[in-house]
C-alpha cells in the first residue's frame, strides 16, 4: 500500500478564500455578480456508507452526531456509471467517502464497478479512496486494493480534530442575515457532486445534512447540466457550517437548529428514500 501524504483540511490559504466567499455570498453582491458556484461536471464524491469506525467531534456526515449503519446499494453506483455512460459525462475525479468507506459490506463490489469504468469507458479518471485509516481493520482491507485506486487521508488518531464547525447553522448566527444560500460554497467546485444513499445532491455534506433533517430532496438520476440545484443549496446551505466563513474548532459546537433536529431524529428516526 502506497501511503499518500497527510491531506490538510485546514490552511491559511483555505481560510483565506472561505472569507472572500462569505462576502462573495451577499445578497447585494450576488445580485451585481451572480452566484460564484455552479454544480460540478467534473468531480463527484460517493458516500457509500455513513458507517464509521471513528466518532470525531463536529463531523460533516453526523456519523457521531446520529450513527447510522446505512450503505449505499450496490446497485446504485452500478446506476451512476450507466447514467454517466449515457450522458457522455467523463469525470476527471471520482471520491469514495462514508462514514468510513471500507466499512460498506460491499467494498470491493464498489471498487470493482468503478475500476470496470475506469478501465472501459473513462481511463483518464482519477479514483480516490478517503479513508481515515483508522485502525488495523481498515489498513488490512486498504491493502487489498488495486493499483488504480488512489489513497486520500488526514491521518486521523481520534475523535478530536480541528475541523470547520459544521453544526453552527449559518441560519442560527447574526452574522448571515443578509447571506443568499443559494449560492452554496467553494466545496460544490473542489469536491464535486455528491453522490449519497438517498440520491444526488449539490455536494455530498447535503446529503448528510438530509438524512438528518429529513427534506427527501435527493435527485433520483444524475443531474442535467442545466440543473442548478439552487433549490438544494437554499435549504442545505443554510444548514451548513461550511457556508461562508467560520473559525475551525476542536471542541463540539452545536447551534440550536441543529440540537432540535438531532433530538427529533433520535426520537423518531425516519428513512430517506434509498436510491
Ligand atoms: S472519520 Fe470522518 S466520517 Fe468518521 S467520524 Fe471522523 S469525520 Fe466523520
Ligand atoms: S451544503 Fe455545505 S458544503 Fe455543501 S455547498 Fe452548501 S455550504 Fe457548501
Amino acid at each position: 500500500m502506497n501511503l499518500p501524504k497527510p491531506h490538510k483540511n485546514i490552511t491559511l490559504s483555505r481560510l483565506a478564500l472561505d472569507f472572500y466567499q462569505f462576502f462573495r455570498a451577499q445578497s447585494f453582491v450576488v445580485r451585481l455578480f451572480g452566484r460564484q458556484f455552479h454544480p460540478s461536471r467534473k468531480y463527484v464524491e460517493i458516500d457509500v456508507t455513513y458507517k464509521c469506525n471513528l466518532r470525531c467531534l463536529n463531523c460533516n456526515r453526523s456519523c457521531t452526531q446520529l450513527p447510522s449503519s446505512t450503505e449505499m446499494p450496490l446497485k446504485t453506483v452500478e446506476a451512476f456509471v450507466r447514467q454517466s455512460i449515457l450522458s457522455d459525462v467523463k469525470w476527471k475525479r471520482i471520491r469514495i467517502l462514508g462514514g468510513e468507506p471500507t466499512m460498506h459490506s460491499r467494498f470491493f463490489d464498489i471498487i470493482r464497478v468503478l475500476t470496470d469504468y475506469k478501465k472501459n469507458f473513462n481511463p483518464d479518471v482519477r479514483l480516490v479512496l478517503c479513508t481515515n485509516l483508522f485502525g488495523n481493520k481498515v489498513k488490512d482491507i486498504l491493502k487489498r486494493l488495486p493499483p488504480e485506486i488512489l489513497l486520500k487521508s488526514t491521518f486521523k488518531t481520534s475523535k478530536v480534530n480541528l475541523f470547520r464547525p459544521f453544526n453552527i447553522a449559518p441560519v442560527d448566527t447574526a452574522y448571515n442575515k443578509f447571506s443568499d444560500y443559494a449560492c452554496g460554497c467553494r466545496i460544490i467546485e473542489d469536491c464535486g457532486l455528491g453522490l449519497t444513499p438517498s440520491g444526488y445532491y449539490v455536494c455530498a455534506v447535503a446529503g448528510g445534512i438530509d438524512r438528518v433533517f429529513g427534506f427527501d430532496m435527493g435527485r433520483i438520476t444524475l443531474p442535467p447540466p442545466n440543473d442548478s440545484m439552487a433549490d438544494q443549496m437554499k435549504i442545505f446551505c443554510s444548514l451548513c457550517g461550511h457556508f461562508g466563513f467560520a473559525w475551525p474548532v476542536k471542541t463540539e459546537k452545536i447551534s440550536p437548529t441543529w440540537q432540535q433536529a438531532y433530538e427529533r431524529r433520535r426520537k423518531e428516526p425516519i428513512g430517506l428514500t434509498i436510491r
